[in-house]
Protein backbone atom coordinates (compact mmCIF):
# COMPACT_ATOMS: atom_id res chain seq x y z
CA UNK A 1 0.00 0.00 0.00
CA UNK A 2 1.60 3.77 -0.71
CA UNK A 3 0.95 6.22 1.66
CA UNK A 4 0.60 9.28 0.96
CA UNK A 5 3.06 11.48 2.67
CA UNK A 6 6.44 10.52 4.03
CA UNK A 7 7.79 10.75 7.58
CA UNK A 8 11.17 11.52 6.55
CA UNK A 9 12.79 11.96 10.14
CA UNK A 10 10.79 9.29 12.03
CA UNK A 11 11.92 7.34 9.28
CA UNK A 12 15.65 7.93 9.91
CA UNK A 13 15.44 7.70 13.48
CA UNK A 14 13.47 4.74 12.81
CA UNK A 15 16.50 3.05 10.59
CA UNK A 16 18.63 4.13 13.19
CA UNK A 17 16.65 2.47 16.06
CA UNK A 18 16.57 -0.88 13.98
CA UNK A 19 20.58 -1.07 13.93
CA UNK A 20 20.21 -1.19 17.65
CA UNK A 21 17.02 -2.28 18.84
CA UNK A 22 14.82 -5.49 17.75
CA UNK A 23 12.04 -3.92 15.22
CA UNK A 24 13.24 -0.67 16.30
CA UNK A 25 10.73 -0.50 19.24
CA UNK A 26 10.59 -1.25 22.85
CA UNK A 27 6.82 -2.33 22.76
CA UNK A 28 5.67 -3.98 19.86
CA UNK A 29 2.77 -2.42 19.56
CA UNK A 30 4.41 1.17 18.72
CA UNK A 31 6.09 -0.64 14.92
CA UNK A 32 3.03 -0.20 13.13
CA UNK A 33 3.44 -4.08 11.91
CA UNK A 34 -0.31 -4.13 11.46
CA UNK A 35 -1.06 -1.41 9.58
CA UNK A 36 2.55 -1.13 8.01
CA UNK A 37 4.62 2.74 7.13
CA UNK A 38 7.13 4.38 8.96
CA UNK A 39 6.31 4.37 12.96
CA UNK A 40 6.10 8.37 14.13
CA UNK A 41 8.77 9.37 16.57
CA UNK A 42 7.02 12.06 18.93
CA UNK A 43 9.06 14.73 20.11
CA UNK A 44 6.70 16.40 22.50
CA UNK A 45 3.16 16.17 23.74
CA UNK A 46 0.67 18.74 24.90
CA UNK A 47 -3.12 18.92 25.79
CA UNK A 48 -4.85 16.32 23.20
CA UNK A 49 -1.91 16.76 20.79
CA UNK A 50 1.25 15.07 19.77
CA UNK A 51 4.20 16.62 17.37
CA UNK A 52 6.34 14.43 15.55
CA UNK A 53 10.04 14.63 14.88
CA UNK A 54 8.95 15.97 11.39
CA UNK A 55 7.04 18.97 12.87
CA UNK A 56 3.66 17.71 12.25
CA UNK A 57 0.88 17.95 14.81
CA UNK A 58 -1.91 14.94 15.81
CA UNK A 59 -5.14 14.70 17.42
CA UNK A 60 -3.55 12.10 19.87
CA UNK A 61 -6.56 9.19 20.26
CA UNK A 62 -4.00 6.85 21.78
CA UNK A 63 -2.42 9.02 25.02
CA UNK A 64 0.33 6.79 25.48
CA UNK A 65 -2.72 3.65 25.28
CA UNK A 66 -4.96 5.03 28.41
CA UNK A 67 -2.44 7.61 31.16
CA UNK A 68 -3.10 10.44 29.74
CA UNK A 69 -6.52 10.95 30.84
CA UNK A 70 -5.66 14.53 31.57
CA UNK A 71 -3.95 15.11 27.83
CA UNK A 72 0.05 15.42 27.93
CA UNK A 73 1.78 17.74 29.71
CA UNK A 74 -0.71 19.05 32.24
CA UNK A 75 0.39 21.98 34.24
CA UNK A 76 -0.71 20.60 37.54
CA UNK A 77 0.94 17.44 36.67
CA UNK A 78 4.56 18.60 35.80
CA UNK A 79 4.23 21.25 38.41
CA UNK A 80 4.41 18.03 41.03
CA UNK A 81 6.93 16.59 39.08
CA UNK A 82 9.13 19.18 39.15
CA UNK A 83 8.80 19.92 42.85
CA UNK A 84 9.73 15.81 42.89
CA UNK A 85 12.15 15.70 41.15
CA UNK A 86 14.13 18.11 42.60
CA UNK A 87 14.40 16.42 46.13
CA UNK A 88 16.16 13.26 44.38
CA UNK A 89 14.77 10.76 42.05
CA UNK A 90 14.94 7.66 44.00
CA UNK A 91 15.67 6.93 48.06
CA UNK A 92 15.44 2.76 48.49
CA UNK A 93 13.28 3.28 51.64
CA UNK A 94 9.45 4.10 52.10
CA UNK A 95 8.32 7.63 51.37
CA UNK A 96 5.47 9.75 51.89
CA UNK A 97 4.06 9.75 48.66
CA UNK A 98 3.87 6.19 48.03
CA UNK A 99 1.80 6.23 51.57
CA UNK A 100 -0.60 9.12 49.71
CA UNK A 101 -1.32 7.20 46.49
CA UNK A 102 -2.03 4.34 47.75
CA UNK A 103 -4.18 6.11 50.69
CA UNK A 104 -5.78 7.54 47.44
CA UNK A 105 -6.37 4.50 46.04
CA UNK A 106 -7.85 2.64 48.63
CA UNK A 107 -10.26 5.52 49.25
CA UNK A 108 -11.10 5.78 45.74
CA UNK A 109 -11.20 1.63 45.00
CA UNK A 110 -13.35 -0.13 48.17
CA UNK A 111 -12.59 -3.72 47.55
CA UNK A 112 -8.83 -2.36 47.98
CA UNK A 113 -8.21 -2.82 51.67
CA UNK A 114 -4.26 -3.16 51.09
CA UNK A 115 -2.26 -2.07 48.22
CA UNK A 116 1.11 -2.67 46.67
CA UNK A 117 2.99 -0.77 44.70
CA UNK A 118 4.97 -1.58 41.42
CA UNK A 119 6.25 -0.31 38.32
CA UNK A 120 4.11 -2.23 35.78
CA UNK A 121 1.06 -3.34 34.72
CA UNK A 122 3.09 -6.62 33.62
CA UNK A 123 4.11 -6.83 37.29
CA UNK A 124 1.14 -6.12 38.97
CA UNK A 125 -0.62 -8.91 37.22
CA UNK A 126 2.49 -11.85 37.71
CA UNK A 127 2.26 -10.46 41.43
CA UNK A 128 -1.59 -10.76 41.59
CA UNK A 129 -0.97 -14.29 40.40
CA UNK A 130 1.53 -15.45 42.81
CA UNK A 131 -0.51 -14.28 45.48
CA UNK A 132 -3.39 -16.08 44.66
CA UNK A 133 -1.30 -19.65 44.01
CA UNK A 134 0.11 -18.77 47.24
CA UNK A 135 -3.28 -17.55 49.09
CA UNK A 136 -4.81 -20.94 47.92
CA UNK A 137 -1.66 -23.36 47.53
CA UNK A 138 -3.45 -24.01 44.22
CA UNK A 139 -1.33 -23.84 40.61
CA UNK A 140 -4.14 -23.08 37.83
CA UNK A 141 -5.09 -19.87 36.52
CA UNK A 142 -8.13 -19.14 34.16
CA UNK A 143 -7.91 -16.51 31.78
CA UNK A 144 -9.88 -15.33 28.80
CA UNK A 145 -9.07 -15.48 25.05
CA UNK A 146 -8.27 -11.97 23.97
CA UNK A 147 -7.78 -10.84 27.04
CA UNK A 148 -4.40 -9.60 27.65
CA UNK A 149 -2.46 -9.25 30.89
CA UNK A 150 1.05 -7.64 29.87
CA UNK A 151 3.96 -10.37 29.11
CA UNK A 152 3.45 -12.44 31.90
CA UNK A 153 4.18 -15.98 30.75
CA UNK A 154 1.72 -17.81 32.63
CA UNK A 155 -0.55 -15.37 30.29
CA UNK A 156 0.60 -15.13 27.39
CA UNK A 157 -1.45 -18.29 26.54
CA UNK A 158 -3.91 -16.27 25.01
CA UNK A 159 -4.29 -16.19 21.09
CA UNK A 160 -7.76 -17.49 21.57
CA UNK A 161 -7.34 -20.73 18.81
CA UNK A 162 -7.57 -24.48 19.50
CA UNK A 163 -4.24 -24.34 20.77
CA UNK A 164 -4.68 -21.67 23.59
CA UNK A 165 -7.53 -23.81 25.00
CA UNK A 166 -5.17 -26.45 25.59
CA UNK A 167 -2.47 -23.68 27.42
CA UNK A 168 0.31 -24.98 25.16
CA UNK A 169 2.53 -21.41 24.70
CA UNK A 170 1.51 -19.20 22.61
CA UNK A 171 4.91 -17.55 21.88
CA UNK A 172 8.61 -19.01 22.39
CA UNK A 173 10.11 -18.91 25.38
CA UNK A 174 7.38 -19.60 27.37
CA UNK A 175 7.81 -23.34 28.04
CA UNK A 176 4.84 -25.90 28.38
CA UNK A 177 5.62 -25.80 32.32
CA UNK A 178 5.01 -22.28 32.71
CA UNK A 179 1.77 -22.29 30.33
CA UNK A 180 0.58 -25.62 31.31
CA UNK A 181 -1.28 -24.49 34.31
CA UNK A 182 -3.14 -21.99 32.32
CA UNK A 183 -6.79 -22.56 31.15
CA UNK A 184 -7.52 -20.21 28.43
CA UNK A 185 -11.36 -20.07 28.00
CA UNK A 186 -13.55 -17.90 25.22
CA UNK A 187 -14.88 -14.17 26.70
CA UNK A 188 -18.12 -13.82 27.90
CA UNK A 189 -19.29 -17.44 28.14
CA UNK A 190 -19.98 -18.17 31.84
CA UNK A 191 -20.64 -22.16 30.69
CA UNK A 192 -17.22 -22.60 29.84
CA UNK A 193 -16.31 -21.41 33.35
CA UNK A 194 -18.12 -23.20 35.06
CA UNK A 195 -17.02 -26.45 33.48
CA UNK A 196 -13.69 -25.50 33.58
CA UNK A 197 -14.28 -25.89 37.63
CA UNK A 198 -16.34 -28.62 37.27
CA UNK A 199 -13.04 -30.44 35.24
CA UNK A 200 -10.35 -29.26 37.77
CA UNK A 201 -12.03 -29.58 41.08
CA UNK A 202 -9.65 -27.82 43.91
CA UNK A 203 -7.42 -27.16 41.84
CA UNK A 204 -7.60 -23.39 40.09
CA UNK A 205 -6.37 -21.13 41.92
CA UNK A 206 -7.84 -17.71 40.07
CA UNK A 207 -9.91 -16.52 37.56
CA UNK A 208 -8.33 -13.15 35.88
CA UNK A 209 -9.98 -11.00 33.48
CA UNK A 210 -9.91 -7.99 32.11
CA UNK A 211 -12.61 -6.05 34.32
CA UNK A 212 -14.02 -4.91 30.85
CA UNK A 213 -11.36 -6.14 28.25
CA UNK A 214 -9.77 -3.15 25.71
CA UNK A 215 -7.24 -5.85 24.18
CA UNK A 216 -9.20 -7.18 21.29
CA UNK A 217 -10.98 -3.84 21.17
CA UNK A 218 -13.47 -2.92 23.43
CA UNK A 219 -15.59 -5.78 24.25
CA UNK A 220 -17.94 -4.88 27.42
CA UNK A 221 -18.80 -8.25 29.53
CA UNK A 222 -22.38 -9.10 29.09
CA UNK A 223 -25.00 -8.15 31.75
CA UNK A 224 -24.17 -10.54 34.93
CA UNK A 225 -20.58 -12.20 33.45
CA UNK A 226 -18.53 -10.43 36.29
CA UNK A 227 -21.14 -11.31 38.57
CA UNK A 228 -21.09 -14.93 37.67
CA UNK A 229 -17.32 -15.25 37.63
CA UNK A 230 -17.35 -13.94 41.39
CA UNK A 231 -19.90 -16.42 41.81
CA UNK A 232 -17.88 -19.23 40.78
CA UNK A 233 -14.95 -18.30 42.07
CA UNK A 234 -16.31 -17.84 45.57
CA UNK A 235 -18.37 -21.57 45.26
CA UNK A 236 -15.22 -23.33 44.24
CA UNK A 237 -12.83 -21.22 46.67
CA UNK A 238 -10.61 -19.86 44.29
CA UNK A 239 -10.08 -15.50 43.42
CA UNK A 240 -11.15 -13.66 41.40
CA UNK A 241 -9.07 -11.12 40.05
CA UNK A 242 -9.88 -8.10 37.97
CA UNK A 243 -7.46 -6.63 36.23
CA UNK A 244 -8.22 -2.32 36.05
CA UNK A 245 -4.73 -1.76 34.65
CA UNK A 246 -6.71 -0.43 31.43
CA UNK A 247 -9.54 0.63 33.21
CA UNK A 248 -8.34 1.68 36.51
CA UNK A 249 -9.38 5.19 37.02
CA UNK A 250 -10.31 5.65 33.44
CA UNK A 251 -13.84 4.56 33.10
CA UNK A 252 -14.69 6.00 36.31
CA UNK A 253 -13.50 7.49 39.58
CA UNK A 254 -13.44 3.94 40.54
CA UNK A 255 -12.65 2.63 37.20
CA UNK A 256 -14.66 -0.44 35.93
CA UNK A 257 -15.72 -1.49 39.96
CA UNK A 258 -17.14 2.11 39.80
CA UNK A 259 -19.59 0.75 36.80
CA UNK A 260 -20.66 -2.84 37.70
CA UNK A 261 -20.13 -2.64 41.34
CA UNK A 262 -18.66 -6.69 41.65
CA UNK A 263 -16.55 -6.77 43.95
CA UNK A 264 -13.31 -9.09 43.18
CA UNK A 265 -11.00 -10.53 45.98
CA UNK A 266 -7.50 -9.01 43.75
CA UNK A 267 -7.04 -6.18 41.08
CA UNK A 268 -4.49 -4.45 39.48
CA UNK A 269 -4.30 -1.17 38.74
CA UNK A 270 -1.68 0.77 35.86
CA UNK A 271 -2.05 3.44 33.38
CA UNK A 272 -3.62 6.29 34.52
CA UNK A 273 -2.84 6.46 38.63
CA UNK A 274 0.92 6.97 37.04
CA UNK A 275 0.61 9.76 35.42
CA UNK A 276 2.48 9.06 32.48
CA UNK A 277 5.91 7.51 34.94
CA UNK A 278 6.37 3.39 35.49
CA UNK A 279 3.98 2.97 38.09
CA UNK A 280 1.37 0.33 38.95
CA UNK A 281 0.15 -1.85 41.63
CA UNK A 282 -2.62 -4.68 42.91
CA UNK A 283 -4.41 -4.92 45.94
CA UNK A 284 -7.58 -6.31 47.31
CA UNK A 285 -8.66 -8.10 50.31
CA UNK A 286 -6.15 -7.18 53.79
CA UNK A 287 -6.43 -11.33 54.43
CA UNK A 288 -5.19 -12.62 50.74
CA UNK A 289 -2.49 -9.61 50.80
CA UNK A 290 -1.48 -10.21 54.26
CA UNK A 291 0.22 -13.10 52.71
CA UNK A 292 2.36 -10.83 50.86
CA UNK A 293 6.54 -10.48 52.20
CA UNK A 294 7.35 -9.07 54.41
CA UNK A 295 3.95 -9.30 56.18
CA UNK A 296 3.86 -13.22 54.82
CA UNK A 297 5.60 -15.78 52.93
CA UNK A 298 4.93 -15.13 49.53
CA UNK A 299 7.85 -13.01 48.28
CA UNK A 300 7.99 -9.71 45.82
CA UNK A 301 9.73 -6.76 45.22
CA UNK A 302 11.22 -3.96 43.33
CA UNK A 303 13.84 -1.40 43.26
CA UNK A 304 12.22 1.00 41.87
CA UNK A 305 8.79 0.18 43.54
CA UNK A 306 6.82 3.51 44.83
CA UNK A 307 8.99 5.93 43.00
CA UNK A 308 8.78 9.44 44.22
CA UNK A 309 8.54 10.92 41.38
CA UNK A 310 5.94 8.17 39.67
CA UNK A 311 4.05 8.36 42.82
CA UNK A 312 4.19 12.14 42.80
CA UNK A 313 2.58 12.35 39.27
CA UNK A 314 -0.09 9.90 39.71
CA UNK A 315 -1.10 11.19 43.08
CA UNK A 316 -1.56 14.84 41.26
CA UNK A 317 -3.32 12.78 38.12
CA UNK A 318 -6.06 11.16 40.30
CA UNK A 319 -6.23 13.95 42.36
CA UNK A 320 -7.59 16.36 39.53
CA UNK A 321 -9.79 13.21 38.05
CA UNK A 322 -13.17 14.26 39.69
CA UNK A 323 -17.16 13.71 38.69
CA UNK A 324 -16.62 16.52 36.58
CA UNK A 325 -13.47 15.43 34.74
CA UNK A 326 -14.95 11.70 34.25
CA UNK A 327 -18.20 13.73 32.49
CA UNK A 328 -15.83 15.54 30.61
CA UNK A 329 -13.98 12.51 29.21
CA UNK A 330 -17.05 10.17 28.65
CA UNK A 331 -19.02 13.57 26.79
CA UNK A 332 -16.22 13.88 23.95
CA UNK A 333 -15.83 10.14 23.70
CA UNK A 334 -19.17 10.04 23.08
CA UNK A 335 -19.41 13.00 20.44
CA UNK A 336 -16.28 11.20 18.56
CA UNK A 337 -18.51 7.43 18.80
CA UNK A 338 -21.18 9.52 16.96
CA UNK A 339 -18.87 11.31 14.42
CA UNK A 340 -16.77 8.14 13.66
CA UNK A 341 -20.48 6.37 13.22
CA UNK A 342 -22.10 8.93 10.71
CA UNK A 343 -18.93 9.10 8.78
CA UNK A 344 -18.65 5.11 8.27
CA UNK A 345 -22.64 4.80 7.58
CA UNK A 346 -22.60 8.17 5.13
CA UNK A 347 -19.84 5.96 3.04
CA UNK A 348 -21.93 2.64 3.36
CA UNK A 349 -18.80 0.86 5.52
CA UNK A 350 -19.96 -2.36 8.01
CA UNK A 351 -19.25 -1.06 11.30
CA UNK A 352 -20.02 -1.70 15.22
CA UNK A 353 -18.34 0.92 17.66
CA UNK A 354 -18.48 -0.72 21.28
CA UNK A 355 -17.65 1.37 24.38
CA UNK A 356 -16.77 0.93 27.85
CA UNK A 357 -17.30 4.00 29.62
CA UNK A 358 -15.01 6.72 27.48
CA UNK A 359 -13.14 3.86 26.19
CA UNK A 360 -14.16 2.69 22.67
CA UNK A 361 -13.47 0.93 19.27
CA UNK A 362 -14.19 0.51 15.87
CA UNK A 363 -15.18 -3.06 14.13
CA UNK A 364 -14.78 -3.64 10.65
CA UNK A 365 -17.98 -5.72 10.92
CA UNK A 366 -21.45 -4.93 11.32
CA UNK A 367 -22.55 -8.16 14.27
CA UNK A 368 -21.76 -7.35 17.59
CA UNK A 369 -18.54 -8.56 19.12
CA UNK A 370 -18.48 -10.29 22.37
CA UNK A 371 -15.33 -11.98 21.98
CA UNK A 372 -12.14 -12.51 20.27
CA UNK A 373 -13.39 -14.93 17.96
CA UNK A 374 -16.38 -12.53 16.72
CA UNK A 375 -13.49 -9.80 16.98
CA UNK A 376 -11.27 -11.39 14.33
CA UNK A 377 -14.22 -11.78 11.77
CA UNK A 378 -13.85 -7.82 11.33
CA UNK A 379 -12.17 -6.33 7.93
CA UNK A 380 -8.98 -5.09 9.35
CA UNK A 381 -7.80 -4.17 5.77
CA UNK A 382 -10.56 -1.28 5.88
CA UNK A 383 -9.10 -0.19 9.25
CA UNK A 384 -5.78 -0.09 7.31
CA UNK A 385 -6.69 2.18 5.04
CA UNK A 386 -8.72 4.51 7.77
CA UNK A 387 -5.85 4.66 10.15
CA UNK A 388 -3.75 5.78 7.78
CA UNK A 389 -6.12 8.19 5.99
CA UNK A 390 -6.43 9.71 9.81
CA UNK A 391 -2.90 10.05 10.37
CA UNK A 392 -2.20 11.65 6.97
CA UNK A 393 -4.37 14.06 8.18
CA UNK A 394 -3.43 14.51 11.73
CA UNK A 395 -5.53 12.34 13.69
CA UNK A 396 -3.04 9.58 15.49
CA UNK A 397 -4.94 6.24 16.66
CA UNK A 398 -3.63 2.94 17.80
CA UNK A 399 -1.71 1.63 14.99
CA UNK A 400 -4.19 -1.80 15.02
CA UNK A 401 -7.81 -2.70 15.09
CA UNK A 402 -7.65 -4.77 18.18
CA UNK A 403 -7.01 -1.55 20.76
CA UNK A 404 -9.16 0.14 22.42
CA UNK A 405 -9.10 4.07 21.33
CA UNK A 406 -8.71 6.54 24.01
CA UNK A 407 -9.89 10.24 24.96
CA UNK A 408 -8.61 13.21 27.86
CA UNK A 409 -10.33 16.34 29.37
CA UNK A 410 -7.96 18.21 27.15
CA UNK A 411 -9.72 17.00 23.77
CA UNK A 412 -11.83 20.13 23.37
CA UNK A 413 -13.93 21.76 20.33
CA UNK A 414 -11.09 22.54 18.34
CA UNK A 415 -9.66 18.63 18.38
CA UNK A 416 -12.56 17.28 17.81
CA UNK A 417 -13.22 19.88 15.18
CA UNK A 418 -9.90 18.68 13.33
CA UNK A 419 -11.24 14.73 14.19
CA UNK A 420 -14.81 15.65 11.99
CA UNK A 421 -12.66 17.09 9.10
CA UNK A 422 -10.52 13.92 9.08
CA UNK A 423 -13.19 11.51 8.95
CA UNK A 424 -15.07 11.59 5.64
CA UNK A 425 -11.89 11.07 3.59
CA UNK A 426 -11.49 8.32 5.92
CA UNK A 427 -14.04 6.34 5.83
CA UNK A 428 -14.30 6.64 1.96
CA UNK A 429 -10.96 5.03 1.89
CA UNK A 430 -12.33 2.67 4.49
CA UNK A 431 -15.33 1.86 2.05
CA UNK A 432 -12.95 1.49 -1.66
CA UNK A 433 -10.10 -0.94 0.59
CA UNK A 434 -9.58 -4.02 -1.11
CA UNK A 435 -8.63 -7.10 1.44
N1 LIG B 1 -3.27 -5.55 31.90
C1 LIG B 1 -3.97 -4.87 31.00
C2 LIG B 1 -5.46 -4.96 30.99
C3 LIG B 1 -3.32 -4.06 30.06
O1 LIG B 1 -4.04 -3.39 29.14
C4 LIG B 1 -1.91 -4.00 30.09
C5 LIG B 1 -1.18 -3.18 29.10
O2 LIG B 1 -1.71 -2.69 28.14
C6 LIG B 1 -1.22 -4.72 31.06
C7 LIG B 1 -1.93 -5.49 31.96
C8 LIG B 1 0.27 -4.67 31.13
O3 LIG B 1 0.69 -3.41 31.58
P1 LIG B 1 2.17 -2.88 31.25
O4 LIG B 1 2.22 -2.64 29.78
O5 LIG B 1 2.30 -1.65 32.09
O6 LIG B 1 3.11 -3.96 31.68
Amino acid sequence: MAYSYQAPVSQTLFDRASLVTPGGVNSPVRAFRAVGGTPRFMVSGSGPYLTDADGREYVDLVCSWGPMILGHSHPEVIAAVQEAVARGTSFGTPGEGEVALAEEIVARVEPVEQVRLVSSGTEATMSAIRLARGFTGRAKVVKFAGCYHGHVDALLAAAGSGVATFGLPDTPGVTGAQAGDTIVLPYNDLDAVRAAFAAHPGEIACVITEASPGNMGVVPPLDGFNAGLKEACAANGALYISDEVMTGFRTSKAGWFGVDGVRPDLMTFGKVMGGGFPAAAFGGRADVMAHLAPAGPVYQAGTLSGNPIATAAGLAQLQLLDDAAYAKVDAVSAEIRGLVGDALTKEGVAHTVQAASNMFSVFFTDRPVRNYEDAKQQEAFRFTAFFHSLLSQGVYLPPSAFESWFVSTAHDTQAVERIAAALPAAARAASEATA
